[in-house]
C-alpha cells in the first residue's frame, strides 16, 4: 500500500489535532447539548471522519447515512452525482449536519443539502474533512473545513481509489500511473 503512495499531505498526527478542533466549533456552533443534532454522513469515504469527530462532540445525536454515486474506479466525476441510498431517519424539525470527506466540485453537497432541505429540518449545515479549494463548480460552501488542500487526488483516512487505500492512516497523492492505468476517466 505505502508503495502505491507518491506523498503524504496530511499525518495521522496533524488530523487528530485537526479533527478535535473542528468538533470544538462544531460544539460551540450548537450551544444547546440536548437539543438534538443529526450527522448525515455520505458514505463511505466519511466512516473514518465521523467516528473520530463524534467521539468530541459531547452532544446529544443521531446519525444517519446516505450514498450518493461515486466515481467507480476514476479519479474524475463525468456526470452528475445520484442519491443511491435515502436517508432512512426523519429529520423534520431537526438540525443537521451533514457530514463529506471532500468539497471537489460541490455537486455532492449541493444534492445532499437539497435533499435535506426538501424533509423539513431547522437547519442544515455542511462540514467536510478536506477542501479542494478553486474547483467549485457550483456555489457550495461548507460551513466547518478540516483542511484546504491542493488539486490533487488523495488517499487515506476513509477515502479510496477504486474502493482501496481507505485504511492507510495518513491522507496522502495516489502515484498517478496508478490510475492513470486504471481509471476510465
Ligand atoms: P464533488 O461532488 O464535490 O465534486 O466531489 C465530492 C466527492 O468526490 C467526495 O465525496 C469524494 O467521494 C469524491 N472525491 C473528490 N475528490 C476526491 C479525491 O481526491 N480522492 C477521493 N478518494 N475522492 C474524492
Ligand atoms: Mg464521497
Amino acid at each position: 500500500m505505502l508503495n502505491d503512495i507518491d506523498r503524504i499531505l496530511i499525518t495521522r498526527e496533524q488530523i487528530a489535532q485537526r479533527v478535535q478542533a473542528l468538533a470544538q466549533e462544531i460544539a460551540g456552533t450548537y450551544p444547546d447539548p440536548n437539543r438534538g443534532l443529526t450527522l448525515v454522513t455520505i458514505l463511505s469515504g466519511s466512516i473514518i471522519f465521523l467516528a473520530d469527530l463524534i467521539r468530541y462532540l459531547p452532544i446529544r445525536m443521531k446519525i444517519g447515512l446516505v450514498a450518493v454515486s461515486s466515481y467507480q474506479g476514476a479519479t474524475t466525476v463525468g456526470s452528475e452525482p445520484k442519491l443511491l441510498d435515502q436517508l432512512h431517519i426523519n429529520v423534520a424539525g431537526e438540525h443537521v449536519l451533514i457530514i463529506d470527506d471532500i468539497l471537489d466540485t460541490g455537486r455532492t453537497l449541493r444534492l445532499v443539502q437539497q435533499q435535506m432541505w426538501s424533509l423539513g429540518p431547522a437547519s442544515v449545515r455542511t462540514c467536510v474533512l478536506l477542501h479542494k479549494s478553486g474547483k467549485a463548480v457550483c456555489d457550495v460552501k461548507a460551513d466547518f473545513v478540516g483542511f484546504e488542500i491542493e488539486d490533487a487526488f488523495v488517499v487515506g483516512y476513509g477515502l479510496d481509489f477504486d474502493d482501496h487505500y481507505r485504511n492507510f492512516p495518513h491522507i496522502g497523492v495516489l502515484k498517478p500511473e496508478l490510475y492513470e492505468r486504471q481509471g476510465s476517466g
